[in-house]
């Protein structure tokens, strides 16, 4: 590492609060090193109330960019120069890049979803999705499939403060992509189990699953599955959730957490700073 870094040194940060569980500085500056770029990826404890400072400091500093994580992600858009046409339809940040002084604001997670389901050989493009959740994870998944050629996707949410960010992701998505997204209530348990019949791949983007709902699921029963049928849940901590475990006791093939959106999220990132592939093999042979 010492031998690495030099007064050429390029920053890139990232601003969150919590942070310091993040497992990207690891996923970054062990990239960094593998291909001896000359960078160096720190996490800072940035509150709401610290961000337009921080902001400033990539300017002030020349930066090369940061990733943005909770609480930032929307606030974040006012004190930008830019944000790319699929990030607007997101309406959240988590990569920034600095170009002579330009900030740009980029989502790479619905990236990272789309591109973890082609690592493995699959390709949902002209076929239908049904997604549980409408939150942070949920929309960027949604809007980067609608957006790569995914046909259909139905959206479910139950009635809580996230089910008028379910109706904005259908509304959006309907206006301006080719993909048909439709609303529905997670309450309405035939309506859900009928949607995820009909689908290619059902993908859970809720919190159900993570400590501390580590033991629930919303689709309890394996008959709701099929073998050929795509099962995708976003949480990774656990790495076996309880959803994991229906599909497989129905015989589901293709059976994933989220840890491989998690890794191709920073690999989008780490190709906007660096314009390089990161060694995915390798960052996940570290981080897994
Ligand atoms: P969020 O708080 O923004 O959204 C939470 C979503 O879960 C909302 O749609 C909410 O309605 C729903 N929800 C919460 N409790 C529920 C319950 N009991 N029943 C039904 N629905 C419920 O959170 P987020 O940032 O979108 O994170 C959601 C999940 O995605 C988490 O498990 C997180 O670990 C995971 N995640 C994974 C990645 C990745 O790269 N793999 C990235 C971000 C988040």
């Amino acid at each position: 590492m010492t031998e690495r870094l030099d007064g050429h040194t390029l920053l890139i940060g990232l601003m969150a609060y919590p942070i310091r569980h993040s497992m990207s500085p690891t996923m970054h500056n062990n990239a960094f090193a593998k291909l001896g770029l000359n960078f160096a990826y720190l996490a800072f404890e940035i509150t709401n109330e610290k961000l337009p400072g921080a902001i400033d400091a990539i300017r002030t500093l020349d930066m090369r960019g940061s990733n943005i994580s909770m609480p930032n992600k929307q606030k974040v858009i006012p004190l930008l120069d830019k944000l790319d046409p699929a990030t607007e339809m997101i309406g959240a940040v988590n990569t920034v890049v600095n170009d002579n002084g330009v900030l740009t604001g980029y989502t790479t997670d619905g990236i990272g979803f789309m591109k973890s389901l082609a690592d493995e050989g699959l390709d949902i493009r002209g076929k239908k999705m049904t997604l549980a959740g409408a939150g942070g994870a949920a929309t960027p998944m949604a809007i980067q499939a609608a957006l790569d050629g995914v046909k259909e996707i139905s959206i479910f949410n139950r009635h809580d403060e996230f089910f008028d960010n379910a109706k904005r992701n259908v509304d959006i998505i309907n206006e301006k992509t080719d993909c048909k997204a439709t609303l529905h209530e997670l309450e309405d348990q035939d309506d859900f189990k009928k949607e995820i019949a009909s689908s290619y791949i059902y993908a859970d983007a809720t919190s159900v699953g993570m400590n501390p709902l580590q033991d629930q699921t919303l689709v309890t029963d394996p008959t709701w599955f099929s073998e050929d049928q795509i099962v995708f849940d976003t949480v990774y901590a656990p790495r076996d959730t309880k959803l994991m475990a229906v599909a497989e006791k129905a015989g589901v093939k293709h059976v994933f957490n989220g840890l491989g959106m998690m890794l191709e999220q920073g690999a989008a990132a780490f190709k906007l700073w660096t314009k390089k592939d990161m060694p995915v093999d390798y960052i996940r042979e570290i981080l897994f």
